[in-house]
């Protein structure tokens, strides 16, 4: 079993995520995530702000099966609109509409992202929808499309590794609108498997999105497509407020200050909250050399946190017993 696809089951155990939100931030896990509360993410967003970044915010959670699990994401991310309007913090909200219930009734997740959106349209602020795997879609896109009736303060995400991305994108074009490789295991009857195919189909939808949509997010840590992009822009003439770069919270620092020197418009994904465990794990998966962070944290200390030990644990059993994942 590969390194990554331990992350990923660990970022799938229960057991562990619930252990994990008992503890601060821990195993290197404040380097990725900005904070467990309300007013350490503020403080978090005002640093980047004040180096020309804006931010999008994401109230970190996970497994929510419960209608009440649903309502308290739905009041958790209402402060958070709040909390970003009187500290006049120059940031936006992104949210995951299973966080809000759609594994649940899609009206009862629908009516939570609504009022979200109404707060956020009081603000003058826009919230994207992050996109899920698979299974979630096209009621993910159902959620845009009726919110779209009421607002025009809402986006999403188009992922480049499913072949009918273009598709998508046509559909979506007069939407501000994140483009992205794609984070989850997807098969290979509807997504590209290999690194260059994803890589070419985001060229091309980023490409496409620059000069026929309303407004493109880059959301990529690859320098590679962000040089591309760089000439494609001059060589078209697109102005710079037709589109930003995206990277998360605490990944190339240097790369982010550099590219909102250099004049671009910049935004970091700040994830922040006590259910931080889940979304550590899958940016292990993502990059095993994020490995050193946890190294330096956990193995150095003598302070171990049953979590550490608890990690260990599953890690052995996993190793030898085997699995198969579904999320990336
Ligand atoms: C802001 C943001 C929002 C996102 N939202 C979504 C979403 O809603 N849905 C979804 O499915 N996915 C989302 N993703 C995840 C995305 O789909 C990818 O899984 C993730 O970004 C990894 O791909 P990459 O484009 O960064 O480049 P990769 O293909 O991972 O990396 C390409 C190359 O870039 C360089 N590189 C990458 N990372 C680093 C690093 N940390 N340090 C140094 N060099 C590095 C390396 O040379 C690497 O080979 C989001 C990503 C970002 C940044």
């Amino acid at each position: 079993m590969m390194l990554k696809d331990i992350f990923m089951s660990l970022s799938q155990n229960q057991f562990l995520n619930s252990t994990a939100k008992k503890y601060g931030l821990k195993m290197g896990a404040q380097s990725v995530v900005a904070g467990t509360n309300i007013e350490e993410a503020i403080k978090s967003i005002k640093d980047l702000n004040a180096n020309g970044i804006s931010c999008t915010v994401d109230n970190l959670g996970e497994f929510v099966f419960k209608e009440e699990e649903a309502a308290a994401a739905r009041e958790q991310i209402l402060k958070v609109i709040e909390a970003i309007h009187s500290n006049n913090a120059d940031a936006h909200i992104s949210l995951k509409p299973t966080q809000l219930g759609l594994d649940i009734d899609y009206s009862l997740c629908l009516n939570n992202v609504r009022e979200i959106v109404d707060k956020a349209n009081q603000y003058n602020m826009f919230v994207n929808i992050d996109m899920e795997d698979f299974k979630h879609l096209q009621p993910t896109l159902d959620l845009l499309d009726d919110l779209s009736l009421e607002y025009d303060n809402v986006g999403t995400v188009i992922q480049a590794y499913f072949h009918n991305a273009m598709d998508y994108l046509e559909k979506y074009k007069n939407y501000r609108i994140r483009l992205v490789k794609g984070a989850y295991k997807e098969p290979a009857e509807i997504a590209y498997q290999d690194k260059k195919d994803i890589d070419a189909n985001y060229i091309k939808l980023i490409e496409w999105h620059l000069l026929n949509g309303k407004f493109t997010s880059i959301a990529t840590h690859d320098h590679r497509i962000i040089n591309h992009v760089k000439e494609f822009v001059k060589r078209n003439n697109i102005p710079n407020d037709k589109f930003e770069f995206q990277m998360l919270y605490g990944f190339r620092k240097e790369l982010q200050l550099k590219l909102a020197k250099e004049g671009y418009n910049f935004c970091t994904y700040v994830p922040f909250g006590n259910d931080w465990y889940g979304y550590f794990m899958r940016r292990l998966a993502e990059r095993p050399q994020n490995l050193n962070l946890v190294a330096k944290q956990v193995f150095n200390k003598k302070t171990n946190t049953i979590l550490g030990v608890a990690a260990g644990a599953f890690i052995l059993g996993r190793v030898t017993r085997g699995n198969n994942n579904k999320r990336k």
